[in-house]
């Protein structure tokens, strides 16, 4: 089972339910980061790191020698990333998303592939948690390929926690796609709906189940529980505010270690996930 975890939004509580909701299932278990840009998972989890992964992406290279100018390649590309100018053909790297349908339609093989680098995957465990995170190059923008492939890191049968970015975009979306759950974390404010409702549009595009968590619950107002209602969305969890969660949060402490009456909490919020899942495979709604 693969649980993605997701928020419209930066800052409400994601990580930290991901990580309680490992660690509290611990042993076998395995949490993925997707949140490539600023990865926070291992600053909780603290793991032991076992290996480094170097992640490239094939990019086109133009042997000019054999080139005779035709410009099939710049007529396919979508997204401009490789051009006729002059002369010359000029690969244009940080826009290439790798489709491979420039070297398909040029007629001389003068293009080849070379390794663009994306980033790294740092793999390691702690008490018999697996944990997995990406690390995107300083500069590239395109974080995409490398969540896919920390997703790989997810293998069938296992159960597999996905912290995703923040947002609604396309790193969201590769970080949810082919879940089995999609767990929101929300809070109930006015920015915290507007942003909700943008996940769940995404998710239900997706066609995935979804729940929420409502973190800091006691604050704010009830649209997020009145939009929940309307929208058939379970409440899976509340974590109230409370400034000695925030206080432990800020020094990188789990809640389930410092108060373990939260593991349980969390063990049911994850039965209550596979229930859902349970039920939507046996055909219910
Ligand atoms: S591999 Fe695809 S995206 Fe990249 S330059 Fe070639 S056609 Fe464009
Ligand atoms: S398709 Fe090949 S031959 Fe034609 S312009 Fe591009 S690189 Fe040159």
């Amino acid at each position: 089972m693969i649980i993605s975890i997701a928020s419209g939004k930066g800052g409400t509580g994601k990580t930290t339910v991901a990580t309680n909701l490992a660690v509290s299932l611990g042993s076998g278990v395995k949490i993925l980061d997707c949140d490539v840009e600023e990865p926070n998972v291992h600053l909780f989890i603290q793991p032991v790191i076992e290996g480094v992964n170097t992640i490239t992406t094939p990019v086109p290279e133009v042997d000019m020698e054999k080139c005779t100018l035709c410009g099939k390649c710049g007529e396919i590309c979508q997204f401009k990333a490789i051009v006729v100018i002059g002369e010359t053909v000029l690969p244009f790297h940080e826009l290439c998303h790798s489709c491979g349908g420039c070297m398909e339609v040029c007629p001389e093989g003068a293009i080849s592939e070379v390794g663009r680098e994306l980033g790294v995957i740092e793999f390691g465990h702690r008490n018999g948690l697996q944990f997995v995170h990406g690390r995107l190059r300083v500069g590239e923008a395109m974080s995409p390929p490398l969540i896919r492939r920390v997703r790989e890191y997810a293998q069938p049968g296992e159960l597999a926690i996905i912290d995703a970015p923040p947002g609604t975009s396309c790193p969201v979306i590769a970080s949810m796609k082919g879940a089995d759950f999609v767990l929101l974390v929300t809070e109930p404010t006015p920015f915290g709906l507007h942003d909700l409702k943008l996940a769940v549009g995404a998710v239900k595009i997706l066609g995935i189940p979804c729940g929420l968590v409502i973190n800091r619950s006691d604050i704010g107002d009830d649209r997020v529980r009145e939009y929940a209602n309307s929208e058939g969305l379970p409440i899976l969890m509340e974590i109230p505010f409370d400034r000695k969660i925030a206080e432990s949060y800020s020094k990188g402490e789990m809640l389930v270690e410092k108060w373990p009456e939260w593991k349980e909490k969390f063990k049911d919020l994850f039965h209550r996930m596979e229930e859902i899942v349970a039920d939507r495979k046996s055909g219910g709604s």
